[in-house]
């Protein structure tokens, strides 16, 4: 069940660690089918070249699992995955990684302001989520609040998450926010965070209205 979008999950995670975003089955991916409501999602640790699509796991939105051929563990980060999920109903895939810049931020908790229009590929706003353990129920709920109104939110001391309408969105939304977060803090190097020039909440809203009508 659910080949083709394990098939998918799998590419991505695969561009993912061509991408530099992981290494070594670092991360974790997950993409659900709505009328189903069930999802694939990457075992925990595997390198995504030692897998085929048939190993990735499916459950439902509960977690409970349907399919599991090597009986891998799943990704560590399952219930975050799931309650992101949940909770918002406009997107279908979650993609989380430790991609450097991004975790940079992670580390300094500050966010990427939005100094380039890259940033409005996620909607602008990328937060840094206060710092829970990893894998647990607190941590997914701080992600969620995070997320509230954007599509990346940093984990505070640990890496990113996006979320998009397709895995590859939701891939592509990490690589922009490790983009921006890069040229922040190369600018950040000359003028220092608090002076970096970002767009203001007026131009946001402008800008954002501006994308949505081109
Ligand atoms: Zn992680």
């Amino acid at each position: 069940m659910l080949l083709e979008l394990k098939k998918e999950v799998l590419r991505v995670s695969r561009l993912a660690e061509d991408s530099g975003l992981c290494h070594h089955g670092g991360g974790n991916f997950s993409m659900v089918d709505r009328e189903l409501n069930q999802l694939a999602i990457t075992p925990h640790a595997e390198s995504r070249y030692a897998i085929e699509a048939e190993d990735l796991i499916v459950m439902d939105i509960d977690g409970n699992i349907l399919e599991n051929r090597k009986n891998l563990s799943p990704s560590s980060e399952t219930v975050v995955h799931l309650e992101v999920l949940k909770a918002r109903p406009d997107i279908t895939a979650v993609c989380h990684t430790h991609a450097r810049y991004s975790a940079t931020f992670a580390v300094i908790n500050k966010p990427v302001k939005p100094v380039i229009c890259e940033a409005f590929m996620y909607g602008a706003v990328c937060r840094v989520a206060p710092f829970e353990l990893p894998g647990t129920i607190e941590l997914a709920r701080s992600a969620v609040a995070g997320l509230a109104g954007t599509q990346a939110v940093i984990l505070q001391k640990h890496g990113l998450l996006t979320i998009g309408r397709s895995i590859y969105e939701a891939f592509l939304k990490a690589v922009y926010v490790e983009d921006v977060a890069e040229v922040c803090l190369r600018a950040a190097s000359v003028v220092g965070y608090d002076n970096l020039d970002a767009f203001n909440d007026e131009e946001i809203v402008k800008i954002s209205r501006h994308l949505k009508a081109s």
